[in-house]
């Protein structure tokens, strides 16, 4: 008899469910992350006990059609990318088609969506099995409501930490998604409280504000700089507004938030020795540049990226910066000469 056969589609979907969906925050990263794919100016979060007991995503984006709904909850299964030119030119945060799949795998999922203000689709999953579907009254839009996360994978529920560590980074990613999208306004509430909100008027150092206070966003330093390939452009802090952690200097590659050690080192090297040990900068830093140069399919969760020409483009960062800071040391010298 054949000892060899294929998994289950169910089965399959919980092992992916592993790389994708670690912690509520993954869940929050992935459905924040389909509707600003589906042009959503409006992105409304809601958590209740740090996402475990509840996770609700409203957006007012473009919505799926009904024939589409059942299909956009099977693994590989995607409306972004069609050819392998595309795997290597995403212009969408998403293109594995995977996280639908994988949240639905592990969790409770109600999808409520509509491609225009009236009639939609209401889906309800759980464990990775299509329940139900039928037609319901919707505005324009998506909403998704997951509960009972990982109620069928008791090993990840335990590696699941503190709430309070959860929320941090739910805040965390939620936050970084506003950096990178300042047309879109975010809301996120947790346990009925509003715990961040950004404007969505498509300015970065109002996003800032909603996100570090507007005494710190007003204090922070427009930069740019441009070579043949890259384009960067964002806000860094003076000197003396700094943090304990690296973990506010944020980095941005065509609108996604990445990872990566040596660019955040650029940003650090372009403040040169003007930082105290262990002290690090508030930092939003845009990249642009061509997607040919990136390659986005590098790791499950999207933000690890692999970079032709990260030399060059380490250079542009620390130079743009330190020519930034210098500039704003002149001031007070050529004031003082008044
Ligand atoms: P991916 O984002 O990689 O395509 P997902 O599993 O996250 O994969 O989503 C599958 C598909 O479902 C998407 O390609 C998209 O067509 C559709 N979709 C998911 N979420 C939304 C949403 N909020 N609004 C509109 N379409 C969506
Ligand atoms: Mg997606």
């Amino acid at each position: 008899m054949a000892k060899i056969h294929q998994l289950s589609a169910t089965l399959s979907n919980q092992i992916a469910a592993g790389e994708v969906i670690e912690r509520p925050a993954s869940v929050v990263k992935e459905l924040a992350e389909n509707a600003i794919d589906a042009q959503a100016t409006q992105v409304d979060i809601t958590v209740e006990e740090a996402g475990l007991k509840l996770i609700e995503i409203l957006d007012n984006g473009i919505g799926i059609e009904a024939e589409d709904v059942p299909t956009a909850f099977l693994r590989h299964a995607t409306s972004k990318i069609l050819t392998t030119r595309d795997l290597f030119n995403v212009h969408s945060l998403g293109f594995r088609g995977e996280a639908l799949a994988s949240i639905a795998a592990v969790a409770d999922v109600t999808m409520t969506t509509a491609t225009d203000n009236g009639l939609g689709t209401k889906a309800h999953l759980r464990g990775g099995k299509l329940l139900t579907t039928e037609e319901t009254a919707s505005r324009r839009g998506t909403q998704l409501i997951v509960r009972d996360l990982f109620f069928n994978t008791p090993a990840r529920l335990k590696y699941v930490k503190s709430q309070n560590t959860e929320l941090a980074r739910i805040v965390d990613i939620v936050n970084r998604l506003a950096m990178g999208h300042p047309e879109v306004a975010f809301t996120l509430r947790h346990n009925g409280k509003m715990v961040s909100r950004t404007a969505g008027h498509g300015d970065l150092q109002q996003t800032l504000a909603g996100i570090y206070g507007v005494s710190a966003a007003k204090s922070m330093l427009f930069f740019e700089g441009e070579d043949l390939d890259f384009k960067v452009s964002g806000y860094v802090s003076l000197p003396d507004t700094t943090r304990a952690s690296q973990q506010y200097i944020s980095l941005m590659i065509n609108g996604r938030y990445i990872r990566n050690y040596k660019l955040t080192h650029a940003v650090i090297d372009g403040y040169g020795s003007k930082l105290m040990v262990g002290r690090y900068p508030l930092a939003v830093i845009d990249i642009a540049m061509d997607p040919l140069l990136v390659d986005v399919n590098v790791h499950p969760t999207k933000a690890e990226v692999r970079l032709s020409k990260e030399d060059q483009l380490r250079a542009l960062i620390s130079q743009s910066i330190r020519e930034r800071l210098a500039k704003e040391n002149l001031i007070p010298d050529a004031l003082s000469n008044l």
